[in-house]
């Protein structure tokens, strides 16, 4: 039987980022370092099979630091940690390596730095989300004040509505979080942020690749996992840029075939804790169903690199 043809449009960039390649190699380093088992304080990054994968080379991966024994090492995942958790790694006198991305660790800083200037701060983010939490616990309880909508920015009681600054969790959509940004400096003008928000290359890229090729999707395929932020964020933006089906999938067998029947062209992505192994077993999935053309869509070209930490270069 003749496969019938499809467009498959291949999103560039897409799947990992420097931060999520840097966490995986922190987590081999430290096993090669100082052998198995290597604790991992929540999944390193959010993805199945690269979790599975280290802990099939002895990460064993844990919620809390009180599951880890003091005398293996820990590692912290690419989300951050609210600032309590090292505190507690050292007062157990254990050794930690953290794996916050740099990009994460930078809002840090920028929430720490406001504070100090005696401005109370408000962050854009998802309600439980690890990062989140991470960067809400880099100052007492009750100085960071979580915002998700613009409706959330109406009910807002600050301290001082005239000493206010403001950070963003890296992974949010780029078009939501300028309605909350607006929605913030609308009510509070004096309110200082970061020069547009602290959303990162990363998700920004895939977000623009997405919308790019949307237009001329039947349906778009985000590879990711369901915990992911930026993956869900690339179905919205797919859905919101005009694709009628756009969804989450976290392997081939996740494939819905017959809510893609009839499809001439399909948009393929990736979030940025997927490896690209997961993305060419999906493209195969379509080889072996369709007569496929393949047209990159290239929107950006990425280069960033961020080196492990020096504890894992040096000899054990
Ligand atoms: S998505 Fe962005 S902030 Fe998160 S790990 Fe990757 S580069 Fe860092």
């Amino acid at each position: 039987m003749t496969k019938p043809p499809l467009t498959l449009h291949l999103a560039a960039p897409r799947g990992f980022c420097a931060g999520v390649d840097r966490a995986i190699k922190i987590v081999e380093m430290a096993l090669e370092k100082w052998g198995a088992p290597v604790y991992v304080r929540h999944e390193i990054v959010h993805n199945r099979y690269v979790v599975d994968g280290l802990r099939a080379k002895g990460a064993v991966f844990v919620e809390e630091l009180d599951e880890c024994p003091p005398a293996r090492p820990v590692i912290f995942s690419a989300h951050g940690v609210p600032k309590s958790v090292p505190q507690a790694a050292e007062a157990r006198e254990m050794v930690y390596v953290d794996a916050t991305c740099p990009l994460v660790s930078k809002v840090h800083i920028e929430a720490a730095r406001h504070h100090e200037a005696g401005l109370q701060m408000v962050m854009i983010g998802h309600a439980g989300h690890p990062e989140t939490v991470g960067t809400m616990g880099q100052l007492p309880a009750g100085e960071v004040l979580l915002v998700e909508t613009p409706e959330d920015v109406a009910t807002l009681e600050p301290r001082d509505p005239g000493r206010l600054a403001f950070v963003t969790q890296t992974t949010l959509s780029v078009d939501d979080t300028a309605e909350v940004v607006g929605a913030l400096k609308a009510r509070f003008p004096a309110i200082v942020g970061p020069h547009k928000e602290d959303i990162c290359y990363a998700t920004t890229n895939r977000q623009e690749a997405v919308k790019a090729m949307a237009p001329d999707c039947d349906a778009i395929l985000v590879v990711g996992a369901p915990n992911s932020s930026n993956s869900k964020r690339l179905v919205e933006v797919g859905a919101r840029a005009g694709c009628p089906y756009a969804q989450l999938v976290q392997r081939a067998g996740d494939i819905d075939w017959r809510a893609l029947d009839g499809i001439k062209s399909v948009g393929i992505t990736a979030g940025a804790s997927a490896p690209e192994v997961l993305i060419e077993e999906v493209i195969d999935a379509f080889r072996d169903r369709y007569q496929v053309t393949v047209r990159p869509v290239v929107t950006a070209e990425e280069n960033v690199e961020f080196k492990v930490p020096r504890v894992l270069r040096e000899p054990a």
